[in-house]
């Protein structure tokens, strides 16, 4: 039996780092066992990891919004359908069309369209706005994060011209799938979805909160197994965070520490995957973005929803949507990049299997 020290852990980042497979309890002691030292050494290889394969730009993602109706119940998300505390709206075809149009004069090239499961942005709706922004828009990236649909509509929203789809399989876990989610939805059909997916062609992503109640270390092993198994393009992992009016409401908030120590790691694992440094870090920490790109991540995805709506897409409590989480805002997000190096990227930024 392997045993781990405090403070001996080098030598099992270099392993992760040089060989990408470790063993799963060599991923525990990662999690566990790391002394601040050993941390610092972890980040700062996964940085020079994204910049050997990015350079010092971060890719952008124009992030609108579409719906605060979901007819799910997740049990840690304000837009859960029980939530009574939650304010409602969806976007029309046209207006998420300009906010399309006010992204591209500001320069972004992808644009990601997310929601809850509102069942009146059904699947030809959804297919209706992406074929629409594909024909005004042939050259951008379209990604959808409208959650669990069929077969048939994950090919009919790729065949209208979107290429990229996010959907977390939030824990791999069922049992503690079963304690973040009501019984009628279940892990093994999200990671059916993302199964489709991938074998339909889409950039997929997927992901986990970190700190979600009843969350162990043992669980973030095994959510990193699965995305060995899954090989996401993309990876979301942010903090959890309460959200008023549901179960979880008073519950703590993840820790911004851990998070950022699975973001590197995931950034040693998967060196050309496209990590976000997510709103929920920077809603938890002040320089919460700054510290994200520093631990590996290489997206940042400003929000460009109409103003009057921005506040209503309340999946946790004090949700940033303005300063440098707006798209409005660029000029900002690209000084405070400046300050620790790094620039903002128009490309597109889609996964590149060429890189090593
Ligand atoms: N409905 C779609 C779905 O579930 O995939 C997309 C929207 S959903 C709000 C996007 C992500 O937000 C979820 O996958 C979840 O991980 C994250 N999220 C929800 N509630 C959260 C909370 N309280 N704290 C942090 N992240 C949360
Ligand atoms: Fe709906 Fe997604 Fe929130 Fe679950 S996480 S309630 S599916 S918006």
């Amino acid at each position: 039996m392997k045993k781990y020290f405090l403070g001996e852990n080098y030598a099992l980042i270099d392993a992760l780092y040089e060989q990408k497979q470790i063993e799963q309890s060599d991923w525990f002691a990662l999690l566990t066992m790391l002394t601040p030292d050993e941390k610092e050494y972890l980040r700062k290889i996964a940085s020079d990891v994204a910049k050997s394969n990015f350079g010092n730009g971060i890719y952008i993602r124009a992030l609108t919004e579409i719906s605060s109706y979901c007819k799910n119940n997740c049990f840690y998300c304000g837009l859960r359908t029980s939530n009574s505390l939650a304010e409602r709206y969806r976007l029309t075809k046209e207006e998420i069309l300009d906010c399309c149009s006010e992204g591209d004069a500001m320069g972004f090239n992808t644009f990601v369209l997310q929601g809850g499961e509102d069942p009146k942005q059904n699947d030809e709706w959804i297919t209706d706005v992406v074929r629409s922004i594909r024909e005004k828009f042939p050259e951008k990236a379209i990604t959808l994060s409208v959650g669990e649909r069929s077969k048939e509509a994950y090919m009919a929203f790729r065949d209208a011209g979107a290429n990229r789809y996010l959907l977390r399989h939030e824990t791999r876990c069922d049992e503690h799938y079963s304690r973040l989610h009501p019984a009628v939805m279940s892990g093994e059909k999200r990671r059916e979805c993302l199964q489709t997916l991938k074998e339909l062609g889409f950039q997929t992503g997927s992901g986990m909160m970190i700190g979600s109640p009843f969350q162990t270390m043992e669980h973030i092993v095994e959510d990193i197994m699965f995305l060995e198994q899954l090989n996401p393009e993309m990876i979301g992992v942010g903090p959890f965070i309460p959200a008023q009016g549901t179960p979880f409401a008073k519950y703590v908030a993840g820790s911004v520490e851990n998070t950022l120590l699975v973001v590197s790691l995931l950034r040693l694992r998967f060196p050309k995957a496209l990590i976000p440094a997510t709103t929920a870090l920077s809603t938890l920490c002040e320089n919460g973005l700054e510290k994200g790109i520093l631990a590996g991540a290489n997206v940042v995805m400003p929000n460009i929803s109409p103003a009057n709506v921005r506040k209503k897409y309340s999946i946790y409590d004090n949700k940033k949507s303005y300063g440098t989480e707006s798209a409005q805002q660029l000029h900002l997000l690209d000084k405070r990049l400046n300050v620790i190096g790094y620039h903002i990227d128009y490309g597109r930024g889609d996964y590149d299997n060429n890189k090593k």
